[in-house]
Order: structure tokens, then C-alpha cells, then sequence
């Protein structure tokens, strides 16, 4: 079964195609401003240029043509709602032109089935760490909770929040990462876990404060140590609460190393499993929400509108 899913919650708009169980495409552009960060307008707009190009590429790519798709999927939140809107369109004109049925996705949970599918851990905790989201996610009795997340901004947000302060241009994540491995001065900073949830704001005006006092190495290589502390304290948790034995990061995010050691670290200490995700499936793509829509292919589904706040733990999980 063909399945071709269209991911265009935020900066990113992605095409993928799954065959069953099999990634056979997945093509994406990604919005990058000269400056500033994502103005929801400009998102849309990239979205509707790349979005011919994208689609064309990915059935190229599968050797498909739009006919022979068995079934249309499309990211359905949470997200920027100009942005959001270009998928749902675009899918919605598909299915309805080749009659075939369209499966509403929750862009969280896409990220959750692709990790488990490339992983093969079944029932892990997930770290899934973003620009505009950051979660601990798991499995527990059909749907997936929300175990803990941030109570403000997106940790991958805070990082390009403070790269700007700095004059990192957007993405700020790699070069803070580099400026952080010259330094092992570490500046005290908020740590501030609230329950299972943590928050980002304070650290952010914490660190306004020691721009131009401290050194840049120094301030990008504390706010990692507390900030990646903090998550991970959060998804250790999360496993000894839940009884769960593994644990994938995911998100653009997790593309940093130091994240990814202390994950590691934390795994071997407590003998779970710990394993990084293909970065070609970390950040966002439109192969997880074609896979999710496989996966939710005999489901009914009434609502097929956009949900710019689509919860995760909304979902009936009836595929597990
Ligand atoms: P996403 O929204 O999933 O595409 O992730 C984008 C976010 O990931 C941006 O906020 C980036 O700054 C962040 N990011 C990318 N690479 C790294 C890295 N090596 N370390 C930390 N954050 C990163
Ligand atoms: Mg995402």
C-alpha cells in the first residue's frame, strides 16, 4: 500500500512516500531567513514555491506517479497556521481528485512511530527536542501521554533565541555547539524543573544579563551543561516512573553530540537502551507522517481540520 505523506507545520514543507512499512521517499526544502527568525507569512509562501518541485521529486524518486497512491496523509498539528494550511489544502485537492482516503496525522506522534520504526525499540521514552517543541513522550494504556514538556518556549527556540543575542544566525544549535567544546567553565545558571516539566524563559534573561561580561565559549558551553541536564534528568524520570527501558532523542535538536553522550551516559547507568535516530528522520520530514498515516489507515476519522495546538495525548492510539 502506497502511502504519500505532505509535513508542513513550520519551516519545513516535506514529501514522503512509504510502501507498507518501507520508506521509499522522502524529499523536503527548508525555510532559512537571512535573518531574524520564521515569520509565519514567509513560511507559507516558501511552502507553496517548493511545494510542486517537492512532490514532483519525491515521485520521482519512488518511480510513482500520483495515481497509483492508495492513500493521502497529511500533518495535521500542532503548527503555524499559514503554514499548516498548505499541506491540508494540497492533500485535501489530492484525495479528493484520485478518491482516495485522507488520514489526518499529529506531527508529535509522526515523529514517535519513525523513530520506532528505525530504532526497532518498540516502547521507548522519547526525547523530542525541537524549535518549537520539546516533549517527553510514551506509551500508556491507547495514547501517548505527555509526560513532561516545556512550559514556555522550545529548547531548539531558546537556543536560536540566544544565538541572536550573540549574532548566530538562525539555526544557532551547531555553532553554540562548537563554541561550548572550547570551554569547561561552567557559569551557574537556572535550573528550573517544574514537576516533570521544565522551563526555558528564566535562563534566557539569565543569560542577557552575562553578554559582554562572560565569554561566549564559556556562556554557550554552561547553557548546554543545564539545559541538556535538565532534559535529560526530566526523561530519566519519565523511564523509572513508566518502567520503560530505552530511550530515543529526536528533533532537530538532537543533532547535538554533547545531548546525545549525556542520553548515552544516562542509558548505560540505570542498563536501559539508548539509541539516536537517522538524522535524515530527526528533524521534521513527510516520510514519519506518511508511515503514521499507514499506520492509522483503517481508522475513522470525522475531523479533518487543521489543529495549530494538537495535543498528543488527544489521540486514541488504535494501532497498538
Ligand atoms: P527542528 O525544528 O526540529 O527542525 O529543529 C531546529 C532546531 O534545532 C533549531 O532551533 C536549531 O538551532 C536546533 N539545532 C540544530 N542543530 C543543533 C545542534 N547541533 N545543537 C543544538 N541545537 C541544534
Ligand atoms: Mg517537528
Amino acid at each position: 500500500m502506497y502511502t504519500l505523506g505532505i509535513e508542513s507545520t513550520a519551516h519545513t514543507f516535506g514529501v514522503g512516500i512509504s510502501d507498507d512499512e518501507k520508506i521509499i521517499a522522502n524529499e523536503r526544502d527548508t525555510l532559512k531567513p537571512a535573518s531574524g527568525g520564521i515569520i509565519p507569512r514567509e513560511a507559507a509562501q516558501h511552502h507553496f514555491k517548493f511545494a510542486p518541485e517537492i512532490l514532483k521529486r519525491a515521485l520521482d524518486k519512488s518511480g510513482l506517479k500520483l495515481k497509483d497512491i492508495d492513500l493521502f496523509a497529511f500533518s495535521q498539528g500542532p503548527g503555524i497556521i499559514p503554514s499548516l494550511k498548505v499541506g491540508a489544502q494540497l492533500s485535501t485537492f489530492l484525495s479528493k481528485k484520485y478518491n482516495k482516503k485522507l488520514i489526518g496525522v499529529n506531527h508529535c506522534i509522526a515523529h514517535l512511530e519513525i523513530a520506532r520504526l528505525y530504532t526497532k525499540l518498540n516502547d521507548p521514552v522519547m526525547l523530542y527536542v525541537s524549535g518549537g517543541n520539546t516533549q517527553i513522550i510514551t506509551y500508556y494504556n491507547g495514547t501517548y501521554i505527555v509526560f513532561g514538556e516545556t512550559q514556555d518556549i522550545g529548547v531548539g527556540n531558546l537556543i536560536d533565541k540566544i544565538g541572536r543575542r550573540l549574532n548566530i544566525p538562525f539555526p544557532a544549535g551547531p555553532k553554540i555547539e562548537e563554541l561550548a567544546r572550547k570551554s569547561r567553565h561552567y557559569i551557574e545558571m537556572p535550573y528550573s524543573i517544574k514537576g516533570m516539566d521544565v522551563s526555558f524563559s528564566g535562563i534566557e534573561t539569565f543569560i542577557s544579563r552575562l553578554i559582554g561580561k562572560e565569554k561566549i565559549e564559556d556562556i554557550s558551553f554552561s547553557l548546554q551543561e543545564t539545559i541538556f541536564s535538565m532534559l535529560i534528568e526530566a526523561s530519566e524520570r519519565a523511564m523509572s516512573y513508566c518502567l520503560k527501558d530505552s530511550l530515543v532523542i529526536t528533533g532537530g535538536v538532537a543533532a547535538n553530540k554533547r545531548l546525545n553522550e549525556m542520553g548515552e551516559k544516562m542509558c548505560k547507568d540505570r542498563n536501559a537502551s539508548f539509541k539516536a535516530i537517522p538524522m535524515e528522520f530527526a528533524g521534521d520530514n513527510g516520510a514519519m507522517i506518511a508511515y503514521t498515516g499507514y499506520l492509522m489507515r483503517d481508522y475513522m476519522q470525522k475531523d479533518l481540520a487543521i489543529k495549530p495546538r494538537f495535543r498528543t495525548d488527544t489521540v486514541e492510539i488504535k494501532y497498538r
